[in-house]
């Protein structure tokens, strides 16, 4: 199987993020990077089938040239080989989806993964638009997945209150939800590996945005807590207050 993982290079969750002077971009400077953990369950999928199926998996990332070091953490994973689609200026959804779709086309995937969502801008539109660009059928948010011999598989999304089961066709493009797998950890000998594995650079086309950033901010800043008194006899003013100040309850 010809497997396709889209793979993104995001601000670890831990890092504080600081507005740049711009005031419409991330101050990236001491930014630490990880590869997006939705990806993780979609590297997972993607591995599962080629060590049932046969085939390799090729990792594809749109960024600067930092976003190698991400390529290597799926190396390290068990992926096969590596796409970075180079640019510098960085792209909206649909330039990342774009870009994506004109270097996978040619390549004939049977399967393209993506993750539910890339965890620094949130966007979730990437895999409907690769999907379409790709003119693939598209299953996003999936929990659970089996494939057949014929070359169908089915699907359980996660959705409100429920699960929804979908059965579809390969060539087809399935974005993972958490619960999907459990990613494996590298081990030493992958981590050795990653090292080796080649990484296929591609200039991205650029794309003009069709949407602009006019600013970013953060929220305000949480003010101090306010001790109301202490046990049974504070409930009363307790409850005033969210009721009458807070207005809560
Ligand atoms: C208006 C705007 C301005 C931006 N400015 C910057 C900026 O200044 N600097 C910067 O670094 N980024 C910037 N980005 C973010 C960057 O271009 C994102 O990678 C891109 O927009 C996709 O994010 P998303 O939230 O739509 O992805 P989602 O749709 O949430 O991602 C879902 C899945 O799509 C795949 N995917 C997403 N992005 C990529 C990728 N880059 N390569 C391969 N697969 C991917 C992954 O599988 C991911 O799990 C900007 C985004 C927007 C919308």
């Amino acid at each position: 199987m010809n497997i396709f993982v889209c793979i993104s290079h995001v601000p670890d969750t831990t890092t504080k993020i600081i507005i740049g002077q711009d005031g419409k971009s991330i101050d990236r400077t001491e930014v630490t990077y990880i590869l997006n953990p939705y990806d993780e369950f979609a590297i997972e999928a993607g591995l599962q089938w080629k060590e049932s199926k046969g085939g390799e998996v090729t990792a594809v990332c749109v960024g600067s040239p930092e976003v190698k070091e991400t390529i290597r953490k799926a190396f390290a994973m068990g992926v096969d080989k590596g796409i970075h689609i180079v640019t510098d200026s960085p792209f909206d959804s649909y330039g990342t989806a774009r870009a994506l779709a004109d270097t996978l086309r040619e390549r004939r995937p049977d399967v393209v993964f993506c993750g539910r969502q890339s965890i620094d801008y949130d966007g979730w539109q990437v895999p409907g638009m690769l999907a379409e660009l790709l003119g693939m059928p598209a299953v996003t948010v999936v929990s659970s997945l089996e494939l057949r011999e014929d070359g169908t598989f089915t699907a359980e999304r996660d959705i409100e209150g429920g699960k929804e089961t979908i059965v579809s066709r390969l060539p087809a493009l399935i974005s993972a939800q958490k619960g999907l797998n459990n990613p494996r950890y590298p081990k030493l000998q992958g981590i050795m590996a990653a090292k080796k594995k080649p990484i296929e650079d591609v200039p991205a086309v650029q794309t003009p945005p069709r949407v602009r950033v006019l600013e970013m901010f953060k929220p305000p800043l949480k003010s101090g807590g306010r001790i109301v008194g202490e046990g049974a006899g504070a409930v009363p003013e307790l409850v005033r207050l969210l009721h009458e100040e807070a207005k809560v309850i």
